[in-house]
């Protein structure tokens, strides 16, 4: 490693453990990382904008390095974590712990290993003299739905200069990827009538009517599987639906009063989980609530969105994609099954988005997550070439 690299790793290596060492888990403020990264931000004379929410303990921060009036390149991330709890960690997650070239805590691949490297880089940023900007954007509540960055991508939609594309460092071992699917969660609550079960046909069984739906979300599940669109790009090439969690009953002799369901689509188009959720809801407000009403008017069914997100879908030949391979020195493509914010950065405020970022999703979320320090130097290169490209007077 020569001595820039090791000046690199070194700095990498600090902000991460720094990072690393805020329990920023979603349901948790992220105040103080945010503090954190303003005063590292405020050394190199640079102030970020705080988009805080509503209940004024979380934020995102919007960074913008080089001129404000020309369209930049957003390089995102989310400071949540994913809980700990129940998880067999052999350290303490929220300190960062080095061991055989890997840097092992929470968040060190999902995504504090992106954000740290970004950070890590601000000097050659400021030093580089660039003809157009490079932006952070530093989320919250990712891991919730990829919540907390639709604050800073509403006001994104009404800038009057919209950046040319944004790289979102999801661990994706440095790949880039165009697409990933969108997803819609829907909980619905039966409401039936109880009694005691020896006179079972005077109730409404709430249960029951809920395995009606299951059944036909199976039905349809199978439908997409065997006829649906495919994109071979996708481990699994279809969209997904499915039941995944079922709560009701409380004893043998009582017929049930309620039950609730959880269901999810994972479309491969923009907006396909929502369309797929959205029948399956119209299918039971149709047929099965009908069923239940007419036993006693006051039965029904009660559907809430749990979270939702959009898909990825980024033509092959855009030219953010071509701008991205040069940048990242690959000729090829990938689609991943996890969601990310990209789709987000697409479909709220109009900014082509790619996902590229250091390690594997294979360490996220796990006890003992870790990232590899030569994953991080190669975003480290990455991150270098883009601040190359936004120095030069090239305006493509
Ligand atoms: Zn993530």
């Amino acid at each position: 490693m020569h001595t820039a690299s090791a000046a690199v790793a070194d700095r990498i290596r600090s902000l991460l453990a720094a990072l690393v060492g805020f329990d920023t888990v979603s349901d948790r403020s992220n105040l103080p990382l945010i503090g954190y990264i303003e005063d590292y931000l405020a050394a190199f004379g640079i102030t970020g904008t705080r988009i805080v929410d509503t209940t004024g303990q979380k934020a995102s921060l919007w960074v913008t390095i080089g001129p404000a009036d020309k369209p930049g390149i957003v390089l995102s991330g989310h400071t949540d974590v994913v809980p700990v709890e129940g998880q067999a960690w052999t350290h303490d997650p929220f300190e960062m712990v080095e061991r055989d070239g890997k840097l092992y805590g929470r968040g060190t691949t999902d995504m504090k290993g992106f954000i740290a490297t970004c950070l890590a880089m601000v000097p050659e940023m400021t030093r580089a003299q660039l003809a157009r900007p490079i932006h952070l954007a530093i989320s919250y509540d990712e891991e919730i739905g990829c919540v907390g960055v639709r604050p800073l991508l509403d006001i994104l939609s009404r800038a009057s200069v919209k950046p040319l594309g944004c790289f979102v460092g999801e661990p994706t071992q440095m790949e880039l990827a165009i697409g990933h699917k969108g997803k819609h969660g829907v909980r619905a609550t039966f409401r039936g009538l109880a009694c005691h079960s020896s006179i079972a046909p005077q109730g409404v069984n709430a249960i029951e009517h809920a395995a009606t739906l299951i059944g036909e979300i199976s039905r349809r599940a199978a439908l997409v599987a065997r006829e649906g669109a495919r994109d071979a790009l996708y481990d699994v090439p279809h969209t997904t639906l499915l039941t995944s969690t079922v709560q009701g009953g409380t004893a043998l002799n009582i017929v049930p009063d309620a039950c609730a369901i959880e269901f999810e689509a994972r479309g491969l188009g923009i907006d396909e989980s929502k369309e797929v959720t959205d029948a399956v809801t119209a299918f039971a407000r149709e047929t099965i609530e009908p069923v239940m009403q007419k036993a006693n008017p006051a039965c029904g069914i009660d559907f809430e969105e749990i979270l939702e997100y959009p898909a990825l879908d980024m033509p092959a030949d855009h030219s953010w994609v071509t701008l991205a391979k040069k940048l990242s020195g690959r000729n090829r493509h990938c689609k991943v099954a996890f969601g990310t914010e990209a789709g987000l950065f697409v479909s709220m405020a109009d900014i082509p988005a790619v996902v590229i970022g250091p390690g594997s999703i294979e360490q996220a979320h796990k006890p003992d997550e870790y990232v590899e320090l030569s994953e991080l130097l190669k975003c480290a290169g990455f991150i270098e070439r883009v601040i190359a490209h936004c120095a030069s007077a090239d305006p493509s």
